[in-house]
């Protein structure tokens, strides 16, 4: 579909350019052929009232010049109107053409995050109804009700990160009420991996966290940073490689840097994936769930915080997302 529309689009640009420079070019040749009619019209007038002797010494006289003086102003107002015509055309189409083609991507994201937010809602949900008709049905050991239990608190995890996402990226883009406070970033992200490593016990997490200066920032916002970043490198990975989360203080800022050694990320979607339900290929052939909302929401709450974030490529292979808050 989005594919037709764009060489359907390109197609009126041709047309229109097409049109535009024939319209032009008989304008051209017709106000030639109007010009040529006077000239031979005035020439036999005045050579039928005897101001020449012959149609030839015509060219000679005062108002030919005059005339041919009218036809090359109007020639060249014709020409540079065409010019100024063609390229105005052609940078209105070029810009409408830019806002389909941003619009369908639009809609293409739109598309994947329904589609991946129906999956994320509806697995969870499904998941808790069926350990509470089992746990209601059957008689269970203690130890399978355990089990259970704790399977049910995953799937609600899972949601309410999930509704958390959500909630924060609509907040964001409205009304996000920033409470800028001094913040012990490195305690924060201490007590971060420590909930991360009872959440993930199979995840292997190397942590090396520096003492650094207080930074100024929104805790909960902060929170949803490193939450994001971390839990990212964790559904990215291969559970058997290890990620390291580390924080350090700079000259004037610190640096918050999570690796990982998972397949890493192409260059050309580097800038891409903070777009809002951005996710690397298509619904259809991702394994890991997602709605594309955690790099939207990184990117916003370390823009509100003036501070910037740089994604290296690992070595030998994974990625680096490295953040740094002025302090
Ligand atoms: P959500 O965070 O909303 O549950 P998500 O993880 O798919 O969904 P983002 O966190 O915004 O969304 O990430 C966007 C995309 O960037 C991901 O779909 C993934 O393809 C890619 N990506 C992000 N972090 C990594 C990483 N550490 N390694 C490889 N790819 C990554
Ligand atoms: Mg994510």
């Amino acid at each position: 579909m989005s594919r037709s529309l764009k060489w359907l689009m390109l197609g009126v640009i041709a047309y229109v350019v097409l049109a535009c420079s024939w319209w032009s070019v008989l304008l051209y040749t017709k106000n030639q052929d109007a010009y040529q009619a006077k000239m031979e019209l005035q020439a036999i007038g005045m050579a039928a009232e005897g101001l020449i002797s012959s149609p030839s010494q015509y060219k000679q006289t005062k108002q030919y010049k005059e005339l041919e003086f009218e036809y090359k102003r109007q020639e060249i107002m014709i020409i540079s109107e065409a010019i100024v015509l063609l390229i105005g055309v052609c940078i209105g189409l070029w810009f409408v053409n830019r806002l389909i083609l941003k619009e369908i991507a639009q809609n293409r994201l739109q598309k994947n995050f329904l589609l991946s937010i129906t999956h994320e809602l509806k697995s969870p949900i499904a998941a808790s109804k069926l350990i509470f008709e089992t746990i209601l049905r059957r008689r269970l050991s203690q130890e399978q009700i355990q089990q259970f239990s704790s399977d049910g608190i995953r799937s609600s995890d899972r949601l309410l990160t999930l509704v958390n996402n959500i909630l924060m990226a609509a907040k964001l883009e409205s009304s996000y009420a920033y409470n800028m406070d001094s913040v012990n970033f490195t305690r924060l992200v201490g007590e971060q991996i420590d909930a991360i490593e009872s959440k993930y016990p199979d995840v292997i997490l190397e942590r090396s966290l520096e003492k650094t200066r207080d930074i100024k920032g929104d805790q909960t916002a902060l929170v949803s940073v490193i939450l994001n970043l971390i839990e990212n490198a964790i559904k990215y990975t291969p559970i058997d490689n290890p990620l390291s989360v580390s924080v350090e203080q700079l000259d004037e800022s610190i640096c918050f840097q999570v690796a990982d050694l998972g397949p890493g990320i192409p260059d050309e979607e580097k800038k891409q994936i903070f777009a809002k339900f951005y996710r690397i290929g298509n619904e259809d052939t991702r394994r890991t769930k997602g709605t594309g909302l955690g790099l939207f929401i990184v990117n916003e709450i370390v823009s509100a915080h003036k501070g910037s974030i740089q994604i290296k490529n690992n070595t030998p292979h994974g990625t680096v997302f490295q953040v740094s808050f002025p302090n």
